[in-house]
């Protein structure tokens, strides 16, 4: 049989001619992890250099031929984007601030020299996809479906030279909750031989080259036997700057917090200014400032730094129990997950799983 083409948000929706099964989509949400598992659909939009943005729909979640000589996979022109899909108590859908994401995708495109997508398409490609797999959003306690929309140069083409042409995707991955046990601190090793990211650099964007940086600090870092690298400024090596995939904040003995500035080589988390937003909102001082790792060292070790957190879309705030690298190797809080990360994780899911009044206006009903 064949489904006539029905449209969403400006998408044409082609249904997949091989579905999940209900008892195998059962079983992926039972048990989801984290990037492991995608739905059946993905949301595409086609852009060349002639046409523009063209051929929005919603197709058959599938592997992507690609000739060997497009540009991508030579000079690494990709950009993408990670927010969630949250079901409510009531059944209701919702992301948390995507026009944010939509805004950073696009500042990431121009740094890229990819296309900019708009604000509505890139709004409306999470519609239409999260209309078509809703039976995939999982229901239970700090599940959702991860969003990871991207784009990436699609022209056949060896030269270095920005791409005539761009295929920008959505696909979605159920996820449970981040600690399955409850919330575990982190370590985290200061890397001060590598950098994620320079000044004038790509720093700023979300584009896997940065990613790419990161591994081989990871792994060394895990090597040493931490869980997570912090990076410092390659200008001067002295600043802390962010995780490979989190922003940092610190906590001080007065109440107030700090996080590092944006220096144009620290990506803008949404996560890291809605946190800004909350701990304004409680009267508390916030500092978005240059934090040298010797103020922090001397913090944690003269009591004046209580608490250390990392926070990001997909662990949401994450505390950190201990701060290594070369020459010394710190626990901070005890090790344990300190009041005011624990406080400020619970506001923000509060708020994105509805449990809580929005009061800022930052979930969109999908
Ligand atoms: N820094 C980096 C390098 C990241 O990859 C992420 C995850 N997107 C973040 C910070 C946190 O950003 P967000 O809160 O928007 O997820």
């Amino acid at each position: 049989s064949t489904t006539s083409p029905t449209s969403l948000a400006n998408f044409e929706i082609r249904p997949t001619a091989t579905p999940t099964s209900d008892e195998d989509r059962a079983a992926a949400l039972a048990a989801p992890r984290f990037g492991t598992a995608f739905t059946d659909h993905m949301a595409r939009i086609s852009w060349t250099a002639e046409q523009g943005w063209h051929d929005r729909r919603v197709e058959a979640y599938g592997p992507l031929r690609l000739d060997p000589a497009t540009a991508v996979l030579h000079y690494a022109q990709e950009i993408f984007e990670g927010l969630k899909a949250y079901r409510h108590a009531d059944g209701s859908v919702w992301t948390f601030r995507p026009e944010a994401n939509a805004q950073r995708f696009a500042r990431s495109a121009h740094r890229l020299a990819l296309p900019v997508l708009s604000e509505q398409d890139f709004l409306d490609s999470l519609a239409a996809l999260v209309a078509t797999d809703s039976a995939w959003i999982p229901t239970g306690e700090e599940t959702s479906l991860y969003l990871r929309p991207f784009m990436y140069a699609s022209e056949v083409f060896l030269g270095v030279r920005p791409s005539a042409a761009a295929e920008y995707l959505v696909i979605a991955s159920p996820v449970g909750p981040y600690f399955a046990s409850g919330v575990r601190p982190v370590s985290i090793w200061v890397a001060e031989d590598y950098h994620r990211a320079g000044a004038g650099g790509t720093g700023a964007a979300k584009c896997g080259g940065n990613y790419a940086a990161s591994l081989l600090p990871q792994q060394e870092a895990q090597a040493l036997g931490f869980d997570q690298v912090c990076f410092l400024d390659s200008s001067t090596n002295t600043l802390v700057e962010e995780l490979g995939g989190m922003n940092v904040f610190v906590v001080h003995a007065d109440g107030s917090v700090s996080t590092p500035e944006l220096s144009g080589s620290i990506l803008e988390g949404v996560t890291r200014s809605s946190i800004l937003q909350l701990v304004r909102d409680a009267g508390h001082e916030v500092r978005e400032r240059p934090i040298p790792l010797a103020e922090l060292r001397a913090g944690l070790e003269d009591g004046s730094v209580t608490e250390v957190f990392a926070c990001g879309t997909a662990a949401v705030v994450t505390p950190i129990g201990r701060l290594g690298g070369v020459g010394f190797d710190l626990t901070v809080a005890d090790g344990e997950a300190g009041p005011v990360t624990s406080s400020i994780r619970a506001e923000l899911t509060d708020i994105q799983y509805g449990r809580a009044a929005d009061r800022h206006g930052w979930l969109h009903r999908l």
